[in-house]
């Protein structure tokens, strides 16, 4: 390839590709936050740093910061709730894994441009205050992934 084609290539790698900028948080599926709390905190000594409950998706969230990410722990307050349906699937465990990107819209705008099957194609709401989307499962292996911006 001469220079002039290596370069336009290069540009559209750059204008395609998605920076993710670390670990935001690993969200973990639990019936019961409090009885989570007993191995979390109890066993392992994470701190809760917050507790929250979002409406519109059905659950409660408590935040266990660990060095630069945190811990998630999601407890459904509805039986028809998302994390209600993940448990009665595949029981407890981890849900999700969340990465932090600085501009979600642009990262979104990118990843639907390659094709890529997104659950949300606009940012919503997130615990924490933070914009959040998520990747389709079927499109990353089997992982659900989540975006997350952060002010
Ligand atoms: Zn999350």
């Amino acid at each position: 390839m001469n220079r002039a084609v290596i370069s336009a290539v290069q540009g559209l790698e750059r204008v395609a590709r998605v920076k993710l900028q670390k670990i935001d948080h690993i969200g973990i599926a639990v019936k019961s936050i409090d009885q989570a709390l007993s191995v979390y905190e109890g066993v392992l000594g994470l701190k809760p740093a917050g507790l929250e409950e979002v409406v519109d998706q059905k659950v409660r969230v408590a935040f266990l910061p660990l060095g630069d990410s945190e811990v998630e722990l999601l407890e459904s307050t509805s039986p028809d709730g998302a994390i209600a349906r993940y448990i009665e699937k595949n029981g407890e465990g981890v849900q999700h894994v969340a990465f932090r990107v600085d501009d979600l819209e642009a990262t979104l705008a990118r990843l639907k441009e390659r094709g890529v099957r997104l659950i949300d194609e606009k940012p919503r709401y997130g615990a924490g205050g933070a914009r959040i989307a998520f990747l389709h499962p079927k499109a990353t292996g089997g992982v659900l992934i989540e975006l997350c911006e952060r002010e």
